[in-house]
């Protein structure tokens, strides 16, 4: 029977511990903040945008929510992240998605300077993280490494199947389990026999959105189960990817949904914000 990764509980003890950081770097004179672009009434942004400014003031970091109304323009919001690029008391700065189709992401996410860029998302980050170098790599990812290392789980030298290649989840996913000398098989919704690569997996990573993609059958005993998916049963409860109740009975190691990997993707966006804002210091 698995060990449950408790993603919250680690989340919390993680935020108790940057409190700590935060506190001191404020006696240094650096005070992080990050600023939050809200376009648009889309009701799930609106609650991921009211959780990540509350985990801000939790642990200390200022934390701005601008709300631009839908119809505001490319050239608008352009204009409102080069002001915020220029402000120096700003160190992170990140744009909710989806935006409101008049505005193209990508041109958006590209006129973030990289040094602010806490999402990970510009190319220049993208491109840091695949050849090793200093970057922000995107929360998820990075939420999952760091729950390997706080539940003593090795990386190096397993044999790692992530299903699904999403800019966000899936290949920097990737990136980083390479980084920690897994190895690495992406799957996606054109592999064929896709149980026949989790089989052999010691450590499966499932980011696809699609209920059950992973079931019992398609894993090996001791196998580490890493479950990103964010789905709607048939009574409406959330439920990830993962047959989780019939998996949890050969895995080693395993997450549920909801408080698995949700809750790190917080706390690795406020790591990720302390860390601009010491770099910004430096400079
Ligand atoms: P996405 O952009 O839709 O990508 C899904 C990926 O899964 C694609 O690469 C797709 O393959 C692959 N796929 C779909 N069906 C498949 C199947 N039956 N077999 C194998 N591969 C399949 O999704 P995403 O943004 O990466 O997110 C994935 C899930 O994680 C969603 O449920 C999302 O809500 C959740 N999520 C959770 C968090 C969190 O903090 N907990 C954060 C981000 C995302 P193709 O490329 O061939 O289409």
């Amino acid at each position: 029977m698995a060990t449950i990764i408790d993603g919250k509980s680690l989340a919390q003890k993680l935020k108790e511990e940057m409190k700590t950081e935060i506190a001191q770097m404020k006696q240094r004179g650096i005070f992080p903040k990050l600023v939050v672009i809200l376009v648009g009434n889309n009701s799930a942004s609106e609650v991921y945008v009211r959780n990540k400014h509350k985990s801000c003031l939790e642990v200390g970091i200022e934390s701005e929510v601008i709300n631009l109304p839908t119809e505001t323009t490319q050239m608008e919001l352009l204009e409102l992240v080069e002001r915020l690029n220029q402000d120096k008391t700003v160190h992170g700065i990140l744009v909710q998605l989806p935006l409101p189709q008049q505005i193209d992401e990508k041109t958006v996410l590209r006129a973030i300077l990289p040094q602010k860029d806490v999402d990970g998302f510009h190319p220049v980050n993208v491109g840091l993280l695949s050849i090793g170098d200093e970057g922000f790599a995107p929360a998820t990812p990075s939420g999952i490494i760091t729950m390997f290392r706080e539940y003593g789980i090795e990386i190096s030298g397993k044999n790692c199947v992530i299903i699904g290649r999403s800019n966000i989840v899936g290949k920097p996913m990737a990136a980083l389990m390479l980084r920690n000398n897994a190895t690495v098989t992406i799957c996606h919704s054109k592999t064929d026999h896709l149980a026949d690569y989790t089989r052999r997996a010691d450590i499966v990573i499932v980011a696809t959105g699609r209920r059950n993609t992973l079931t019992a059958d398609m894993v090996k005993e001791g196998v580490v189960v890493i479950d990103v998916g964010m789905n709607r049963d048939e009574q409406g409860k959330l439920c990830g990817d993962v047959d989780f109740e019939a998996v949890k009975q050969k895995a080693s190691f395993i997450t549920p949904v909801p408080k698995g990997v949700g809750p790190m993707t917080i706390t690795e966006l406020l790591r990720n914000t302390i860390l601009a804002a010491e770099r910004q210091s430096r400079q």
